[in-house]
Parts: structure tokens; C-alpha cells; sequence
């Protein structure tokens, strides 16, 4: 909501002296506009319910006629118990009030009262928390609840915010333009700020609050829209004048044909390399959806233009499969491929780089080693980095300020739910792949129990038999590296022994050394190992296609994000693949995710799912969040209102009335409030 609110300050009201502006300071309040902006965080809700449809816990009001005498208890030093029966339609049910003895005197015998309180549906007694003599009163039916501070009540402040509305209502500005409200039949914004302070009906809270929802939207987006704006137009990027034909005949002879959404997305793509200004821009594809073909045209095509490219990603092994996979699609069109990693060292690398330097080599492939002070290339024209939540801010930013101003693109296998691509990459451009390469063959994805560990071990053996792989992943133990260190090796110890004299088995954790690491990941590669024994470690990228089962131990553990990149390490060759999550989740939405796993393969879809099980501050884990705070709207419940500000949000930003007309006004001043226009970077 609005941050600029000057003018009177809350003393302007009758009854807040200095004592009590004090505390409402404490509160963020200082001027009588943001006593009418501090919006409730809740409403109670007194309408009365059928006791029928209250599930047990929950909070209720009903309304009855007192059937039986109260019967007071005293314990304790000050301490009673009032219970009394009361009928509720045809229900009977047991009132019980804590420490108010006076009541005994003035409930009588069949009179009518309200209770509200906490519904024990097995036992039928309502713990009453506020009642009221008499039938029950509609016009209290829904109550805000607001934060408090120190000494201010509800009550005072709820009497303030009226003092407030009476005398400087009309300091409440509307700053959407009309369109909108007549477009989506949104209220006024003084009108809504009332309601939703002093509701007519829940209906009215509702619609109030479904305004309040759109101007929190459209006001971030536009911030995030504005500011994506004012990056292209003053980046000084480069205009890539690709040869058309010469990457349309290198599609052509690929093995396969593109799928839409690939060609979508290479369009997508083309278009930001050609245009002068700097590409921003995230690609999403599930496992397997083919980013690798896709970034290898957009890297073709910058050779074509007269540029270098350069692949980054997160470690060796990835960057070694990567530089395999490249030089094969790329070398029959002439183009020059090299690796960089830690392990070219001494006068191989001095060459290496000295040729880059020179022009001498088109696309350059490896780790962060690539960003490293002494890298230095000719002219850089495309950088893209794979899994590129693995890379920090820092790194990303590094990257983009290596040399000339190259265009970027950050791909990802993890799927980011929509709503949340669009908060926390909205300054970002989003491609989406999100279609498959037709003919492959859903991983089979089963939960076991724990108990039947030996059936599961049965399987395994019986796709070993085949002469196929197996990766084993280790129980998780929160925030404990350590333990799950230990925990890999004892699965490790266990399984060597099962499988002694038949299948080898290898271990592969966070805490071996990264030339052991490889030297682990080699040995699997290569089937010199059968089995491999692995915290998460293996999430990213790994491509072992022979490995077609993969068995993870306390699967409940996992999010399921994760749970979908490990799976994703098999099914990448033609055989049939199996997935076994072993678990016993304890509560009901643990079940759920077991088994909205074996139910689908849809990244997209489990990831939604993830995010409305976990909600968005656990989505990308505690340390990398940059998920803004709403007062009113909620990411998740309110997605659809996100999208069409977002929509919105674009196309006011690019309108050259926006940027001029008074209509406006208001809503440009926010954005100036928010420091954006004088170039502040969100990250
Ligand atoms: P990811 O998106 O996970 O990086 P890859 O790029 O590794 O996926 O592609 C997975 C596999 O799919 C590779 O073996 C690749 O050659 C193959 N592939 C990519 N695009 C297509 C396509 N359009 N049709 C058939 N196979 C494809
Ligand atoms: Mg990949």
C-alpha cells in the first residue's frame, strides 16, 4: 500500500494526545491516512453456524435457551467454573465460562443467550470465550482484528480509525485509474478502505478486499514492470545479427525434430539476441524437456553473429557432459568447443585462454572457473548458465558484468510455480518449456512402507540382473550434514554386504573430496559400479542413462521439488525406469505428497503442489527468498488476480500515456516513492 501518506498527523483527532500518538507511532502510524490504511489481519466471524457443519476445535457462535441451572465451582485462590446447559436447535449442549461468577446471578432459566467459543465435538462443551444475554446480534456478525502495540486496545483504535474516516475521509485518494475499477468491478478506494475497516457484510469485506488485492499486485508489478524497463533501456547491449540459414540448417540436422514449445522458446530467445538491448532472460524446462539442444542453438547462433559464448554450470562433471554433448551437435558446423575446468591447469590453460582471447574458440564450457579475474574473451556475446539456482546472486551478477555487455540466460530444471516466476523473477523475461519430447516413457513411481525393504531390495536386484544401474538415496536429517554423512555410510555398509560377491557398490556425499566426487561419478558412468549410495548430492544434471531404478530412503523427508529432481536422474535412456519413495509419513499431508508423486511426472504440476503444501517463504528454502510481503493479497490464493496485474502491470508500463497523462499521476508517484526511477537495483 501507499508509503507516501503525508498531511495531519494522527493529534489532528479528538482523544490522541502525545501519549498515545507515541504509541501509534510504535505502530508505523503518524498521519491520519495511515490510521485509515492499517488494515485488520483477520476478521472474526460471529455468524451463527449449524453445529452440524463445525469440525471438532474449531471456533463457533450459536444461540440457544438456557436448559439447566449454571452451576458455579470455585477452585484455586480466584479461580471458577460456570457450566450450564444450553439447547441449540435440537442439539444439547454444555457451556462451560472460566472465571466469571457473576454470570450465575444474571442467567436464568430459559432465557436466550450467544455463546462463542471453542466447539469440543465429542464431548459437546463449548469453552466460551464472549457471549452475550439475548438472541444473537447480526450487526457484530464480523470482526477486524488488528496487530496491536503496547498500550492501544482494539476498542480505542477501532474508534480512532472512525474519528479518522468522519473528519479526513476525504484525504483518501483513488490512485487506480478508472478503466480498472469499471474492468474488474473493484470499489473506490475510500469506499473499500471502509468496508474493510468497518464491513457491511462479510460480502462487502470481500469485495473490498478484492480491490486492495489488485492495487498491491498492480502496484509491485509495476515497480518490477518499470524497473525491467528502465534495465533494457539503459543496458547498452549488444544487437546480434545472427545468420537465419546457417542455424536453420543446423536444426535441421538434428536427430530429432524440436518440439513446439522448443521452437517457442528459441524464438523467444532469437528475438532478445537480435534486439539492442540486453537479454535477460530465465528458461524453465522440466527435466528432460531439452534445454541443452535449445541453448545450443542460442550459442550457435551468437557464433553465427561473429560472437563467443560461453556454458556455466555448477560442477565438472556437468560442465565434462556438457562439453561431450556440444562438441558432438556443434563440430560439423565448424564451430571450435572447449572445456574449462579446475583440472586444465598450468600451460594447457595459458593456451586455452590464450586463444579465447584471441577469437580462437567459439563456446567456452565449465564452472564458475569461467567467471574467474584472469578469463578473458574476445567478444562475448551470450552467457548461459544451467541450473542456475545453484549460482548465487553474487555470481550472477559477476556474470553479467563480465566484459562488453553480453546477453544472459539462466536456465532451470526446477520448476518455479507461476505465481512465484512472476514475483521473484519479475524483472526477469520467463520462457517455459513445458512440453515434453514425444515417446518417453513415465518413470514407474511407487511408495513402499518401510517394511518391505527386502521386497524392494528383490526388485533392485532383478533390474541389476539386467545389467542396469541403481542409485540409492540416503535418509535426509534436517540441518544436519553430519548425520547424513553417517547415515550414507551405514546404508552403504548394509548394502555392500547385500549385494557382496554379486554387484558393486559406490558412496558418494557432500563430504569427499571433489576429485573423489568425480572420481565415484566416473566409476558409475563407466558401470564399473553398480550401485550408487548418495546423499542429494547427485541432484543436479547427472545423466547416467543405464541407471533405470533409484530407491530413496525417508522420501517423506524430501520436498517435492527435490523429490522430482532426484527422480529425474533416471528415465533418460529408452528402458523402463522405476522410482521407490520409502516412507511412513506420519500426518495427512505427508500421505498426500507420497502420493501425488506416484501420481504424476509433471514437474509444473508437483511444484504447485509443493508450494501450496510448504507455502512461498519454504518454496526456495531459507536462505534465497526475495519474496515480497503483501498486506492483504496472498500469493498463493489470489494467483489469478497476480496474473492479470501483471498483464496489466506491462502493458501500463510500456504506454506512453502512463509515463504522462494525470490520470496517472498517483501511480507514477508511487514508483518514484520507491526509488526505482532513479535506477535502483532490486537485487
Ligand atoms: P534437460 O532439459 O533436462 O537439460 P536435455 O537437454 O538433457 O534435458 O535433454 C534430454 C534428452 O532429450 C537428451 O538426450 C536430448 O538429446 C533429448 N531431446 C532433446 N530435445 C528433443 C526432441 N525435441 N526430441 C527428442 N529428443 C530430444
Ligand atoms: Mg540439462
Amino acid at each position: 500500500m501507499t508509503t507516501w501518506s503525508e498531511g495531519p498527523t494522527v493529534e489532528s483527532i479528538k482523544g490522541i494526545g502525545s501519549e498515545t500518538a507515541v504509541q501509534l507511532h510504535a505502530m508505523g502510524i503518524r498521519t491520519v491516512v495511515d490510521l485509515m490504511e492499517y488494515l485488520p489481519y483477520r476478521y472474526d466471524d460471529f455468524r451463527l453456524r449449524d453445529l452440524e457443519e463445525v469440525a471438532h476445535d474449531e471456533r463457533v457462535t450459536v444461540e440457544g435457551k438456557v436448559h439447566s441451572e449454571p452451576a458455579l465451582m470455585f477452585y484455586g485462590r480466584k479461580k471458577s467454573r460456570l457450566t450450564l446447559r444450553i439447547l441449540v436447535g435440537r442439539v444439547l449442549v454444555q457451556a462451560v465460562f472460566f472465571n466469571q461468577p457473576y454470570l450465575k446471578k444474571k442467567i436464568n432459566l430459559h432465557d436466550t443467550v450467544t455463546v462463542t467459543g471453542k466447539w469440543d465435538k465429542n464431548r459437546q462443551i463449548i469453552t466460551v470465550q464472549s457471549h452475550q444475554l439475548g438472541p444473537h446480534n447480526k450487526q457484530g456478525d464480523f470482526e477486524p482484528v488488528y496487530a496491536l502495540k503496547g498500550t492501544i486496545k482494539g476498542n480505542a483504535l477501532t474508534k480512532y480509525i472512525r474519528a479518522a474516516f468522519h473528519d479526513f475521509g476525504n484525504l483518501i485518494e483513488e490512485i487506480l485509474p478508472n478503466y480498472y475499477l469499471e474492468k474488474y468491478k473493484l470499489s473506490g478506494r475510500l469506499d473499500a478502505l471502509y468496508q474493510m475497516h468497518f464491513p457491511d457484510s462479510p460480502q462487502a469485506m470481500k469485495q473490498a478486499r478484492r480491490r486492495f488485492v489488485f492495487e498491491e499486485f498492480l502496484l509491485f508489478q509495476l515497480k518490477m514492470q518499470a524497473l525491467r524497463k528502465f534495465e533494457r533501456e539503459h543496458s547498452h547491449g549488444i544487437s546480434q545479427q545472427y545468420d537465419i540459414d546457417k542455424v536453420q540448417s543446423f536444426t535441421d540436422t538434428l536427430p530429432f525434430p524440436l518440439t513446439n514449445a522448443q521452437k517457442r522458446v528459441v524464438n523467444e530467445i532469437s528475438a532478445d539476441m537480435k534486439s539492442p538491448y540486453r537479454m535477460n532472460r530465465l528458461l524453465q524446462g522440466d527435466v528432460g524437456s531439452g534445454k541443452t539442444v535449445v541453448s545450443a542453438i542460442a550459442l550457435y547462433s551468437s557464433v553465427t553473429a561473429g560472437y563467443q559464448g560461453a556454458l556455466m554450470v555448477p560442477t565438472e562433471i556437468l560442465a565434462e557432459q556438457h562439453a561431450d554433448s556440444l562438441s558432438a551437435l556443434l563440430e560439423p558446423t565448424g564451430t571450435t568447443v572447449a572445456l574449462l575446468t579446475s583440472s586444465v591447469k598450468g600451460k594447457r590453460r595459458a593456451l586455452l585462454l590464450e586463444k579465447l582471447k584471441e577469437g580462437e574458440i567459439d563456446i567456452l564450457i565449465g564452472t564458475h572457473a569461467l567467471i574467474q579475474g584472469d578469463v578473458e574473451f574476445e567478444n562475448l556475446g551470450l552467457v548461459v548458465t544451467d541450473e542456475q539456482h545453484r549460482f548465487g546472486v553474487n555470481q550472477r551478477r559477476v556474470l553479467r558484468e563480465k566484459g562488453g555487455s553480453p546477453d544472459v540466460l539462466f536456465m532451470t530444471a526446477t520448476p518455479i510455480p507461476r505465481t512465484l516466476a512472476i514475483t521473484v523473477f519479475g524483472e526477469m523475461d520467463v520462457s517455459i518449456i513445458d512440453e515434453m519430447p514425444a515417446g518417453r516413457k513415465a518413470i514407474e513411481t511407487y511408495w513402499a512402507k518401510e517394511d518391505m525393504l527386502t521386497r524392494v531390495l528383490a526388485f533392485m536386484e532383478k533390474e541389476l540382473k539386467a545389467g542396469r544401474q541403481a542409485y540409492v538415496i540416503c535418509p535426509l536429517i534436517e540441518e544436519s550434514d553430519k548425520l547424513d554423512v553417517q547415515n550414507s555410510i551405514d546404508v552403504y555398509n548394509q548394502l555392500s554386504q547385500h549385494f557382496q560377491g554379486r554387484f558393486s557398490v559406490g558412496l558418494m556425499h557432500g563430504r569427499l573430496h571433489p576429485d573423489e566426487k568425480e572420481e565415484v561419478m566416473r566409476s558409475f558412468s563407466r558401470n564399473e559400479v553398480q550401485v550408487l549410495v548418495s546423499t542429494t548430492v547427485v541432484e543436479v544434471g547427472v545423466n547416467v542413462p543405464n541407471a533405470t531404478f533409484m530407491l530413496i530412503y525417508d522420501a517423506e523427508r524430501f520436498g517435492l521439488s527435490t523429490l522430482h529432481q532426484l527422480r529425474g536422474r533416471v528415465g533418460r535412456g529408452d528402458d523402463q525406469s522405476y522410482c521407490i519413495l520409502l516412507a511412513d509419513p506420519k500426518t495427512e499431508v505427508g500421505k498426500e505428497r507420497m502420493k501425488i508423486m506416484t501420481e504424476t511426472n509433471d514437474g509444473f504440476v508437483l511444484s504447485e503442489k509443493d508450494l501450496e503444501l510448504r507455502g512461498p517463504g519454504d518454496f526456495f528454502g531459507r536462505k534465497q527468498s526475495g519474496m515480497p510481503e503483501f498486506k492483504v493479497a496472498d500469493m498463493i490464493h489470489d494467483y489469478r488476480a497476480l496474473e492479470v496485474a501483471r498483464d496489466d502491470a506491462a502493458t501500463l508500463a510500456n504506454s506512453d500515456a502512463f509515463w504522462k497523462d494525470d490520470e496517472y499521476a498517483p501511480l507514477r508517484r508511487y514508483l518514484e516513492d520507491s526509488g526505482i526511477l532513479e535506477g535502483e537495483k532490486l537485487d
